[in-house]
């Protein structure tokens, strides 16, 4: 399933993606949560109703992409950084991505970022489009980022290249 170091697969990745035709839409929700856990943050942040209910703590969130509005609630609830907002209208060769973030220093909005893949390996540049902070002690800050589509599995991490003085 995984790959030997524990990362996501793209098989994983694509098996999870809604139908085209929803992925025309607009932003959709994916999580890449596949270890039966007692956790359910993602599930009780979902308004809409995207998240199957369930009694059992330990199920595995399954997403209904025609109830998931990208909202993005589950990016900033889920302690596991797992949950990411993908955007495919964004433009003609690029997808948003919103993904939970939570080292310092913040990107800006507009900088230049490098694009790491699950293994924190640097991808490609990327461009940071919103930066949303945590305004609540356990939500996770959330930065949405412009990528080239060819890299939409690959891509799942920022590092900001610049250091903070003083
Ligand atoms: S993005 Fe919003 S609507 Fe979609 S699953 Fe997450 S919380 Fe629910
Ligand atoms: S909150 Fe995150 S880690 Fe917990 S079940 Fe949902 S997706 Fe998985």
């Amino acid at each position: 399933m995984f790959t030997q170091d524990g990362i996501v697969t793209k098989e994983m990745f694509e098996s999870s993606l809604p139908s085209p035709q929803r992925r025309r839409k607009g932003p959709y929700a994916v999580m890449e949560c596949y270890q039966k856990i007692p956790c359910n943050p993602c599930r009780t942040s979902c308004k809409f109703g995207a998240l199957q209910a369930t009694d059992d703590l330990n199920a595995l969130p399954v997403r209904d992409a025609e109830k998931c509005t990208g909202c993005g609630a589950c990016v900033s609830a889920c302690p596991g950084l797992a949950c990411f907002i993908i955007d495919e209208t964004y433009s003609e060769w690029e997808a948003a991505i919103r993904i939970p973030y939570e080292m310092l220093p913040l990107p800006k909005e507009g900088e230049k970022v490098d694009g790491l893949n699950r293994a924190g390996v640097p991808v490609a540049e990327v461009r940071v489009l919103k930066v949303q902070a945590g305004k609540i002690l356990d939500k996770t800050n959330v930065v949405t980022i412009a990528v080239p589509k060819k890299y939409l599995y690959d891509i799942r991490n920022i590092a900001v290249r610049r250091k903070e003085h003083g």
